[in-house]
């Protein structure tokens, strides 16, 4: 029997497909249409793909990409046509797997209610039923024709479950597939998805260290008259204007400390993990109250996210008096080490992800700089902000 399977989205150009926040539809789509394929080679049924390789992009529009792939299905004489997508939503909290067809009462309706079964049961999804929807490759494709929206890429926990549980979408796709023609299957081994998982908006900047510098400027972001900075330091309002929290450091001059941190800080007094770069050159991460004394070019503390490539626990980063909150779901600032350089990134992310992306960045010790209203400008040019143009203290820039 002859099975087109159809890889949602192309890699790169036009029709591409919904971001999560560590991964792409196209690559989610492709890791589970590779492994349906080798379950139904397996099971002596013939396959082909509409993207061959995770690389393909079909088409030269949106338009023609969809019309591209009814046509491989057609020009194969596909028995039946199966989409795989991944859902998303402006709400987080948006969940779920459907199935489409193109209208219901025909053989691709009795399928499609075979595999939305079928993943319900197998992933623990909740249930958006069977759906009719006019789309352009279940009404193109000449054979009965589904659409799977396997679940949301824009939900967190079900970005996890289209990350990490691959063979368990395709399977039960494959289980509804077997069912629904009647297949006795045989159980194969199927290697896990060799896909690759490109992180997307992540801006990782080279600094070398000597050119590392803070500028205290106590105005409006959008006013800061520097190409190349990025919100850094935390900070507190007083009736004079805002002061430095923690540690911070430009060219010698200590413009604070966690040991002079007014008492009603919740830093104070706290050996704070702190990103230096001492006059000779050398740098690294350590924990300090005073910075006086050390030969310290550059200093800023920031929350601890990686040391030594291991993650730092919310615990631990209690301890040096944050009280976690610092890290929701915004555009943070970091800045990292690797080797002999230091690395600023900025990424739009969470807590739980925040250590992977950084060791997935290659960065060995790293913290977290101010994260509310995190700003990068390079050359001149803002490469992300977030809204407002709020009163900050610091910056930190690079030549
Ligand atoms: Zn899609």
């Amino acid at each position: 029997m002859k099975i087109c399977i159809d890889a949602g989205h192309n890699d790169r150009g036009h029709d591409t497909g919904a971001n999560g926040r560590k991964s792409r539809e196209q690559d989610i789509t492709y890791g589970i249409a590779s492994v349906l394929r080798d379950i139904l080679t397996a099971n002596g049924f013939e396959v082909k793909m509409t993207r061959e390789k995770q690389s393909d992009c079909l088409g030269t529009s949106l338009h023609s990409s969809l019309a591209q792939r009814a046509k491989i299905s057609n020009a194969f004489g596909a028995e039946y046509f199966i989409s795989i997508h991944c859902n998303a939503s402006e709400s987080e909290e948006a969940e779920g797997s459907e199935t489409y067809v193109c209208a219901f009462g025909g053989n691709a309706e009795k399928l499609a209610k075979k595999v939305q079964e079928k993943i319900i049961t197998r992933m623990g999804t909740s249930d958006r039923d069977v759906k009719t929807g006019n789309l352009q490759v279940l009404r193109e494709t000449y054979c009965p024709a589904i659409l799977v929206e396997t679940a949301f890429i824009s939900n967190p926990s079900e970005e996890e479950l289209l990350l990490n549980k691959q063979q368990d979408f395709a399977q039960a796709i494959a289980d509804g597939l077997f069912e629904h023609v009647g297949h006795k299957k045989e159980n194969v081994t199927v290697s896990k998805p060799r896909t690759i998982y490109k992180i997307t908006d992540t801006y990782k900047q080279e600094i070398y260290p000597p050119n590392l510098g803070f500028c205290q400027c106590d105005c409006p972001k959008n006013n800061v008259d520097v190409d190349n900075y990025f919100n850094a330091g935390f900070f507190a309002w007083t009736d004079k204007g805002t002061i430095p929290v923690g540690n911070l450091v430009d060219s010698g001059i200590i413009y604070a400390q966690s040991k002079d941190n007014p008492s009603w800080i919740n830093v104070a007094g706290k050996e704070l993990t702190t990103l230096y770069v001492k006059n000779d050159g050398t740098f690294g991460i350590s924990k300090m109250a005073n910075l006086e004394n050390k030969n310290i070019k550059t200093a800023i503390s920031g929350i601890p996210i990686t040391r030594n490539r291991k993650q730092v626990s919310m615990d631990e980063i209690k301890s040096e008096g944050y009280d976690g909150s610092e890290l929701y779901n915004t555009w943070h600032n970091f800045l990292g080490i690797s080797g002999n350089d230091i690395y600023l990134v900025a990424k739009k992310c969470a807590y739980e992800e925040m250590h992977w992306l950084m060791v997935s960045l290659g960065l060995t010790d790293v913290v977290k700089l101010d994260g509310g209203g995190s700003f990068v400008l390079s050359n001149g040019e803002i490469i992300e902000t977030t809204d407002g143009n709020r009163r900050i203290n610091n910056v930190g820039m690079w030549h």
